[in-house]
């Protein structure tokens, strides 16, 4: 079951509460050149990305965000690191939260300044807490980085947001190790009820990369914690977005375009399947549909194993079959298998 949690907004996307498991990303654009980086959020848009986030590392970058926030559709994080002015120069500029870690920012008065102007403009702040990036002292005391340690540094940058009347929080706490990042959502939702931006960070590239955090995100979903994914992928932030969406589709979470099955042929299989199936993946993935389309290796069998699926194709030797949820609709020659299936596709 999933975890209770406050609901909070970005723009008008809701994150915790009952509200979907939203998509979100980083973009990996100079953040100063408007153009490239509205360009990839408006291609990450387009792919399912529902919130983005950006480096703002110097004010020549934050007084430019204004621009980039108008010619997108969903809600702009500045990621802030230790310069209040950056932080207010973003609230400024009209940014829908902040990822920021009070705690680093140093005076008092400084962290004031930042609460309030944030919550005049009524924007959030993540706090976002990495195996890597927890305090000397912490580590000191925990004998390296462990999730008590990521738990009680995340408490502090919390307490200090609280200690200044301010709530609305989201809170990550991400390790390269699955499973110290599980432990450190479940102590944290002993703590609070902030909403969860959950993710395995450095998680590599996009084969192991996207193993590791179908794995950490499955675990913690699974768990009922998350009320936000960012995959992180050394590679096209594309790549997230899609590893995103996939991992909720396959934990049944969200629904969004094509679902593609194919089966992982045998004995039996007549007909290249491996290339059939990369083909419709190819041709399919993307269309704005939510449908399941099967790819399977043989008539025999085909039809009966996919009949959950929408449509289908089974193949045979030099033939195949079309199939809706289980039945036969037709046998085609290999080569229009694909053309067939497109046109069966239109129908639904
Ligand atoms: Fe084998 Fe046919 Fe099943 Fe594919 S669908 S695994 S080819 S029996």
């Amino acid at each position: 079951m999933r975890r209770r949690s406050k609901k909070i907004y970005l723009g008008k996307i809701a994150v915790g509460g009952d509200s979907p498991i939203t998509v979100q990303s980083m973009t990996n654009t100079k953040t100063a050149d408007v153009s490239a980086t509205i360009k990839q959020i408006n291609k990450l848009t387009k792919l399912g990305c529902e919130i983005i986030r950006v480096a703002v590392p110097d004010l020549e970058t934050a007084v430019k965000l204004v621009e980039i926030k108008r010619k997108i559709k969903i809600p702009l994080i500045a990621d802030i690191h230790f310069d209040y002015k950056l932080a207010l120069e973003a609230i400024r500029q009209g940014v829908d939260g902040l990822r920021l870690n009070p705690g680093n920012i140093g005076q008092v008065e400084k962290i004031k300044e930042i609460v309030l102007n944030a919550k005049d403009a009524g924007i959030p702040i993540r706090i976002g807490v990495n195996s890597g990036s927890i305090e000397r002292s912490l580590l000191n005391k925990y004998g390296g980085p462990t999730a008590e340690g990521m738990v009680e540094s995340a408490l502090k940058h919390i307490h200090i947001l609280e200690a200044n009347n301010f709530d609305d929080i989201v809170i990550s706490l991400k390790s390269t190790d699955i499973m110290m990042t599980i432990t450190a959502y479940e102590l944290m939702a002993e703590k609070v009820d902030y909403p969860f931006h959950v993710g395995i960070t450095e998680a590599g590239t996009l084969w192991s990369g996207t193993i590791k955090s179908a794995v950490g995100l499955g675990s913690l979903l699974s768990r009922g914690y998350g009320d936000t994914i960012r995959v992180s992928l050394t590679g096209d932030p594309v790549e997230e977005v899609r590893v995103g969406w996939q991992i909720l589709k396959s934990l049944g979470i969200r629904k969004k375009g094509v679902e593609i099955i194919s089966c992982p042929t045998c004995g039996r299989t007549e007909i290249d399947l491996i290339s059939l199936a990369e083909k419709v993946e190819k041709l399919f993935s993307d269309l704005d549909k939510d449908i399941t389309i099967a790819v399977m290796g043989c008539a025999v069998n085909g039809p009966g194993e996919a009949k959950e699926a929408d449509i289908g194709i089974a193949g045979g030797r030099g033939e195949g079959l079309i199939f809706k949820k289980g039945k036969v609709l037709k046998k085609v020659p290999e080569d229009k298998l694909i053309s067939e299936l497109e046109e069966e596709i239109k129908k639904i």
